[in-house]
């Protein structure tokens, strides 16, 4: 049956960045009419979901999250990168079973769903993958997902730290089980360099090439790391990873918040991705990331929560105000206005993935991966551009209604096919035990 989307301001983020008013026709998980002929094409009878009073805008895209890490939120509060890692995240990652995995991978992604991300590309921990995959299927988010890669490193537990080989075989085999996933493919993901050796990252981006997956690390995100970087290899990460063969419109680079103007301009011209992660790089104190020079320079740049330790939410209303809002700090009043924000989240960010001809943007042919954001609060009101609205002025709370491929996930602020409470409760119990279990 169809879906119509009836009565809300379209934004669509397509090229030319149209908001249109009226409905969105939605067939067999497709976008296919949009607009105030959309109801008349309409095959009777359809579902309707009501829009009125409403901004209608793609599914986000968070190219940067940790769902293993949604059960450690407000655990490792107050410290720069690496200590935060060494103190709290590494040995909590360590101490995960497959039941704590599972729980941490279905609150996070409910967390995600209920406030309208639907795609994301998510670094997990070394072990116990399959069961977030697992997790991510049943949810039924799009995503790039992969085992953190790590087989060296300093602080490292002796949990995390892998062979060589074995971390490369695991990767492999989850490349092979996931290949024909309609929504789901594995991305190969070495943590970062400071806990990868070069034959890791070197056979990983062989790997990613043979089976044309993407890449994602984390690079460039903290000046004591990078010191750190320099003294062990002499160079910094950025250099490093691409003559290690991170490099490309399939290398993702979270963070990039140290990067140089030359370095901008490298990434540039080999088509490498950035992805903006504004809340953590404020928490961890990190620094501000050029987004504004990087854009300039011509990089692809998404935007992700990372980790609800680091954060502490996976709410891609707030990176989005936090974007636009320390663009202006950083580089000038004028700099990310809410109609490129709002791109950073939806379009930029599917290209981060390279899903852009799929989705990312309301445009006939798209799949249906819609948010419906009331915007007749108080807080948003009294009426006006409605782009300004859903990034300066709405909350993740006024998000109504959420599809997914076609299908309506939250209806009227509440999940249609998930038992919230169950899920909650799970966590809490999993968080409690695996912080015993680490003894952090
Ligand atoms: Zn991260």
């Amino acid at each position: 049956m169809d879906l119509l989307v009836r009565g809300g301001t379209v934004v669509t983020c397509d090229d030319r960045d149209r908001v249109v008013s009226g409905d969105v026709l939605v067939r067999d998980g497709a976008i296919v009419a949009i607009g105030d002929g959309a109801s008349d094409a309409a095959l009777r009878p359809c579902r309707v979901l009501d829009a009125s009073g409403c901004a209608v805008v793609p599914g986000f895209v968070q190219a940067h999250v940790h769902l293993v890490q949604a059960l450690f939120r407000g655990m490792a509060d107050d410290l720069p990168l690496l200590s935060w890692l060494k103190q709290f995240i590494w040995p909590l990652e360590a101490a995960h079973d497959d039941a704590s995995l599972r729980a941490s991978a279905e609150l996070g992604l409910l967390e995600l769903l209920r406030y309208g991300t639907t795609t994301i590309l998510d670094m997990g921990t070394t072990h116990g993958h399959e069961v977030v995959l697992d997790a991510i299927h049943r949810f039924g988010l799009r995503a790039r997902s992969g085992k953190a890669m790590m087989d060296v490193g300093e602080g490292v537990p002796a949990r995390l730290r892998e062979s060589t080989a074995e971390s490369l075989r695991e990767v492999e085999a989850h490349a092979r089980a996931w290949a024909t996933h309609p929504r789901v493919r594995v991305a190969v993901s070495p943590r970062f360099i400071l806990s990868c050796s070069e034959r890791l990252v070197r056979d990983g981006a062989a790997l990613a090439a043979e089976h044309g997956l993407l890449m994602h690390t984390h690079a460039a995100e903290h000046g004591e790391e990078r010191a750190a970087v320099r003294a062990l290899l002499g160079d910094d990460d950025v250099a490093v990873l691409a003559r290690w063969g991170v490099t490309g419109p399939r290398a993702v680079l979270a963070h990039a918040v140290q990067l140089t103007d030359a370095e901008m301009r490298a990434l540039s011209e080999a088509g490498t991705r950035a992805v903006h992660c504004p809340s953590a790089n404020l928490k961890l104190g990190s620094g501000i990331a050029q987004v504004d020079a990087m854009r300039r320079a011509g990089m692809v740049v998404g935007l992700g929560a990372d980790g609800a330790p680091c954060n502490n939410n996976l709410d891609a209303m707030t990176e989005l105000r936090h974007a636009a809002l320390l663009a202006k700090t950083r580089s000038g009043t004028a700099t990310l206005p809410a109609r490129e924000a709002l791109r950073l989240a939806t379009i930029e960010g599917a290209k981060v993935l390279g899903m852009d001809d799929e989705i990312g943007s309301i445009e006939i042919g798209k799949r249906a991966d819609l948010v419906v954001i009331d915007l007749g609060g108080a807080h948003a009101e009294p009426g006006g551009d409605a782009v300004s609205r859903v990034v300066y002025a709405c909350r993740s709370s006024d998000v109504r209604h959420v599809v997914l491929d076609g299908v309506v996930r939250v209806r009227d602020r509440a999940t249609s096919d998930l038992d919230d409470e169950a899920i909650v409760a799970h966590a809490r119990e999993q968080a409690t035990a695996t912080r015993a279990r680490a003894g952090v």
